[in-house]
């Protein structure tokens, strides 16, 4: 049997920046366990937005750490994760604007660079944009985009330097437990024996913890993507944009196209082991209507692409991130929600000083506890945007 001090079930982002973390720290023995490849689950398909505008002070603390290593990867982790500043909108509805700038306030409070700014000042920076509905538009020059399958090979390079075993192909399919206590893992291709287990398996986390009498009201969901050639006389100044109004974000990919998401097509229940990695005609449809909206020039625009990736969404549509009750050495980064690429530094870096110290030590992660739905404290901002639980990738 082999042995291990940490088991990390799941090679997706998170899961790869804790293992990196760890092993940072001083932890020898960390073994990453990845049923497919790395990148398989929701991160390969990920739009990969950077930003830190958030309705919640707790996720843009997450955000803010993590964009410092987004900003200098190089350094902090290694090689290139693909980081482009070309800077986020944010645009609500006018009934909303208290709350833009509350959040605004908020996240200035917290260091981030961010105004708000007016549609003509919007219009400057991207002339092909068209936001004569709203009254105010967040601005956040640093935030951008990275590439998700490079962050998450760069942590597992880094990983791997500083010693981490890695085990791909191979699947956990239990969590072992003596009493209250963690033992180890089975996998596919034997035991392997571990006091400390990291569940950071996406959309197929409940698997794992209910066979342990853990349920945590996780529910798979499918978060879709469309690509869409720019016209000719489209701005090549295209910024990142996160679209309330139109439940719709937007990034550039490629050097001459715009990908979109657009809220409305995400699907709760998907089953993680069987979905459509394309979408459907009505979805590209929807997206390029939405796109129009926001940039009329796009509207005859050439799809060039699509795809499917499926995530995990918890009842409050925020991460949950916790040593997981009554279990000693059971941790779980779980339910992203579609929003848990661009926290993943900060969120791998909180739970290795959880496991080699004791606890959190950058990030209260208190807010992320496991334990806040039968508290009946369900997580809601008091500066949404009027968004409900279904509001996912972005
Ligand atoms: C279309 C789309 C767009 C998105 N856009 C954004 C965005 O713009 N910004 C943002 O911040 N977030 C975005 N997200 C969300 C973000 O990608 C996810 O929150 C993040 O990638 C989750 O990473 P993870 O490591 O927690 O999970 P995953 O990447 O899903 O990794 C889980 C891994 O665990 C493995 N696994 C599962 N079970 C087992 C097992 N039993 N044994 C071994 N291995 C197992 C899986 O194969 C998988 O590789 C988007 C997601 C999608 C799908």
């Amino acid at each position: 049997m082999e042995t291990a001090d940490v088991v990390v079930i799941g090679g997706g982002v998170n899961g790869l920046s804790a293992a990196f973390h760890l092993a940072k720290a001083g932890v020898k023995k960390v073994t990453v366990v990845e049923w497919h490849h790395l990148g398989a689950g929701a991160t390969g398909k990920s739009g990969a937005l950077v930003r830190t505008h958030y309705s919640n002070e707790h996720e843009t603390k997450l955000a803010v750490e993590s964009l410092k290593y987004f900003e200098h990867w190089g350094d902090l982790v290694g090689g290139d994760c693909g980081f482009k500043k070309v800077g986020l909108l944010v645009l609500a509805t006018s009934e909303f604007n208290s709350h833009l700038q509350a959040n605004v306030n908020m996240h200035r409070s917290l260091g981030v660079n961010t105004h708000l700014i007016t549609p003509k000042e919007a219009y400057e920076l991207d002339p092909s944009l068209k936001c004569d509905d709203v009254s105010w538009v967040a601005y956040e020059p640093d935030s951008g985009y990275a590439d998700p399958n490079t962050t998450a090979f760069t942590f597992a390079h880094a990983a791997r330097d500083l010693g981490v075993n890695f085990e791909l192909d191979t699947k956990v399919t239990e969590i072992r437990t003596s009493g209250n206590t963690v033992t180890g893992v089975a996998t596919t291709r034997g035991n392997i024996k571990s006091p400390l287990v990291l569940v950071a398996a996406g959309a197929w986390a409940n698997e794992l913890l209910e066979p342990l009498n853990i349920k945590l009201g996780l529910v798979p969901g499918l978060a879709r993507v469309t690509l869409f050639r720019w016209p000719p006389d489209r701005s090549s100044r295209h910024l990142t944009y996160l679209d309330r109004v139109n439940q719709s974000w937007m990034r550039p990919e490629g050097g001459n196209c715009t990908l979109i998401g657009a809220e409305s097509g995400v699907h709760h229940g998907a089953n993680p082991y069987q979905f459509s990695e394309s979408v459907p005609q009505e979805y590209i449809d929807l997206c390029r209507e939405k796109l129009a909206r926001r940039f009329p020039v796009m509207r005859h625009s050439s799809m060039r692409g699509n795809w499917a990736g499926i995530l995990m969404v918890s009842p409050d549509s925020k991460p949950i991130i916790d040593q997981l009750q009554p279990y000693d050495g059971l941790f779980c980064i779980a339910g992203d929600s579609g929003t848990s690429f661009k926290t993943s530094p900060a969120i791998g870096k909180c739970v290795a000083e959880w496991i080699t110290q004791g606890k959190p030590i950058t990030v209260d992660l208190t807010p992320f506890r496991a334990t806040r739905f039968s508290e009946g404290e369900l997580w809601i901002d008091e500066n949404d945007y009027g968004l409900h639980r279904g509001t996912i990738s972005r």
